[in-house]
């Protein structure tokens, strides 16, 4: 059986603007922003809405279910290989990130992935996928 992809994460730099994803994050809660003025999501969390430009953006929890859009593996790792790419969620956008939990070999685009949380040294937990 081909060994699970793992990797570790350096803590994120949390600012004012991403206290509350990393706050959520912490109780397992993934958190997407919706603006109040047009009605889209968008990634990452911004004040300010970049379709229309309104400041009516609120957080709003996402259950974190999508489909890999695109992804390359690292196998050149001291610990291991790994993956990052891009994660299409079911609200519509897309979102850079890890891919854990399974093989290398078992990664296809389009296949469903949904959100877990990766803890990190001295920092909140970031969001990763796995298979969903
Ligand atoms: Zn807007």
């Amino acid at each position: 059986m081909a060994e699970h992809m793992t990797r570790d994460i350096p803590a994120p730099a949390v600012s004012l603007e991403s206290k509350p994803f990393f706050d959520a994050a912490r109780e397992g809660r993934f958190l997407v922003k919706r603006c109040q003025a047009c009605g889209e999501v968008h990634w990452y969390p911004r004040p300010i809405c970049p379709f229309c430009h309104s400041d009516r953006t609120v957080w709003e929890e996402s259950p974190g279910t999508g489909v890999v859009y695109t992804f390359s593996v690292m196998r050149r790792s001291p610990t291991g290989p790994y993956a990052i790419g891009y994660v299409t969620l079911d609200e519509g956008v897309s979102l850079m990130t890890n891919f854990v939990d399974m093989a290398p070999e078992d990664l296809r685009i389009g296949m469903r992935v949904k959100v877990k949380f990766q803890p990190t040294e001295g920092g909140p937990p970031v969001p990763v996928f796995a298979p969903a």
